[in-house]
């Protein structure tokens, strides 16, 4: 790839267990280390299409779908869903069963947004219940988080679709913490918007993320500019007209971006997918058998990440333990969870199981000491 410079320095690896931004391949490193350019170029163009096109291809939604780029971190996507989907005449309901379920609240509340909410924090959303609250409130829309990164649970996306077409409610997804890991196939699982982020599962920099929309939204779209930087449509019109952002992009953070879709479609999902899962047994296993329980259910972890239950070792100071492991070049990540005492480890990013089993090692020698 032309901006890319050769050099010297070698940087150190950091195994990074908080859930995003994540341990990124040296080559995508080294992607970072770019010659300048002006972005309005057409050869920096050329980067925007490859960027966008292999978002699309990540979920196999080249054929149906399209995609909106903003330059912000994860949240920035999810209001540009919310703000761009949801017309004046709209009234959409959010899964709440999690801190990002809240935080999709937060932003409708903030534009005004006709809304409802139903599940509380660590409630399994069944199909059924959603569809019984669906059917009783003229929804048009419903938000649900696809990995609820906050506690680990894995939404069941699947079937919340199927009672969503069947409803002919239209259904907005947030994947950030899964699109790039979690095979999904977007002509198999009907979404009308899906939104993620650089820094997660596709293992890039931070700072740039997106929105995937189906082609048969862009009238509707077109009609709801409600927010002038967030503004779907406008973004999306302008990567078609001119393969640029309508304002600056990070120019480094994209040829990194670029460099972390590649691997990812290298690799491949279904790969990944393993990997994390392997990733996430040898967490799951070696704290369970050092005495550790966990806030979740086993048939509701998503295998990318855990929530633990600190309460589970009384004598336990978080913060000794975080700056141990915080010294041997491990990151580990505190709860969110309300009344309930955890912390978190995620294995999203470029992460192996032999990383985990150094991980569980510096952790056994922790409580040893
Ligand atoms: C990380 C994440 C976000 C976005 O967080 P940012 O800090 O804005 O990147 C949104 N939803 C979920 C489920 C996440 O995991």
């Amino acid at each position: 790839m032309r901006g890319k410079i050769t050099h010297q320095k070698s940087i150190r690896r950091n195994i990074l267990l908080n859930p995003g931004p994540g341990t990124t391949s040296q080559k995508v490193k080294e992607a970072m280390i770019s010659e300048d350019i002006c972005p309005r170029e057409d050869e920096f163009g050329q980067l925007m299409h490859i960027i966008c096109e292999g978002i699309l291809e990540i979920g196999n939604a080249k054929e149906t779908h399209e995609v909106g780029l903003f330059v912000a971190s994860g949240t920035g996507a999810m209001e540009a869903a919310l703000v761009s989907a949801i017309g004046e005449e709209d009234k959409i309901l959010i899964i709440t069963n999690g801190a990002y379920g809240l935080r999709m609240e937060a932003i409708c509340k903030s534009y005004g947004l006709e809304y409802d909410t139903a599940f509380g924090f660590g409630d399994f959303p069944e199909p059924d219940k959603v569809k019984k609250v669906l059917e009783k409130g003229n929804f048009t829309h419903l938000a649900m988080i696809h990995h609820e990164t906050s506690t680990g649970m894995m939404n069941p996306l699947e079937d919340i679709s199927h009672v969503c077409a069947e409803l002919n409610v239209k259904l907005i997804v947030d994947a950030m913490s899964s699109y790039g890991a979690y095979p999904l196939d977007l002509q198999q699982t009907s979404a009308d918007y899906i939104f993620s982020s650089s820094n997660k599962c596709i293992q890039g920099m931070a700072g740039l993320s997106f929105v995937i929309f189906k082609k048969d939204r862009l009238a509707e779209l077109k009609k709801n500019q409600r927010s002038f930087y967030f503004d779907l449509y406008s973004q999306w019109e302008n990567l078609q007209k001119k393969n640029q952002l309508r304002f600056t992009p990070p120019v480094q953070v994209c040829y990194a971006f670029a460099e972390a879709i590649k691997e990812t479609l290298q690799e491949g999902v279904n790969n990944r997918w393993k990997r994390y899962q392997a990733n996430w047994q040898v967490l799951y296993d070696g704290m369970k058998a050092l005495g550790f329980h966990f806030y979740l259910p086993d048939n509701y972890q998503s295998k990318i990440l855990l929530a633990i239950d600190l309460n589970s070792k009384p004598d336990l100071d978080f913060d000794d333990f975080h700056d141990f492991l915080y010294k041997e070049q491990i990151t580990i990540y505190p709860g969110v969870i309300p009344e309930s005492n955890t912390f978190r480890v995620a294995v999203i990013g470029d992460l192996y199981p032999e990383d985990m089993r150094l991980v569980m090692e510096k952790v056994r020698s922790y409580f040893n000491a």
